[in-house]
């Protein structure tokens, strides 16, 4: 049986998921990162995109819009801005931000916050592609 490790995953608004699991991949933001049981601890900041954590053969997906991981003696935390699981994933609300910031860039104007219009389509766009997995 593979070794298992406690992952937990906290947003503002709570616990978003907590358990044993046998290894997680998350988007690092110098590069994607792959966690098994003992490894080294470290600590390091996230961005945006997909998470996922796998246990006996289930796969976990989840979208998040970055924050940062620590990785202890087999517990690993996520603190996360956001961070929504795909089945949370409301996708026209997702599809309607895509459009939103899509608009934004297309017509950039002193009004538009071009930075914040291009997160929040990484954003928008990681959510789409995350709700695929359910
Ligand atoms: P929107 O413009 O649709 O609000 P956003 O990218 O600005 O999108 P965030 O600020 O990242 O939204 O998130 C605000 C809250 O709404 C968080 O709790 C996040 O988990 C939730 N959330 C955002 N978009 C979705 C979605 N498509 N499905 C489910 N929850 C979402």
């Amino acid at each position: 049986m593979a070794k298992t490790f406690k992952f937990d995953i906290i947003t503002p608004d709570g616990l978003v998921f907590s358990d044993e699991v046998e290894s997680l991949r998350a988007p690092g933001t110098n590069g994607g990162f792959g966690v098994l049981a003992d490894h080294a601890p470290f600590m390091t900041t996230t961005t945006v995109g997909p998470v996922e954590a796998a246990s006996k053969g289930k796969h976990r997906h989840f979208a998040t819009s970055g924050g940062f991981v620590e990785v202890l003696q087999n517990s690993v935390t996520l603190l996360a801005e956001t961070c929504e699981p795909a089945e949370d994933i409301d996708v026209e609300r997702a599809e309607a931000a895509v459009k939103r910031a899509r608009e934004r860039l297309k017509s950039p104007s002193p009004e538009v916050d071009i930075i914040r219009a291009r997160l929040a389509l990484q954003r928008a766009l990681n959510r789409v592609s995350v709700a695929k997995f359910v």
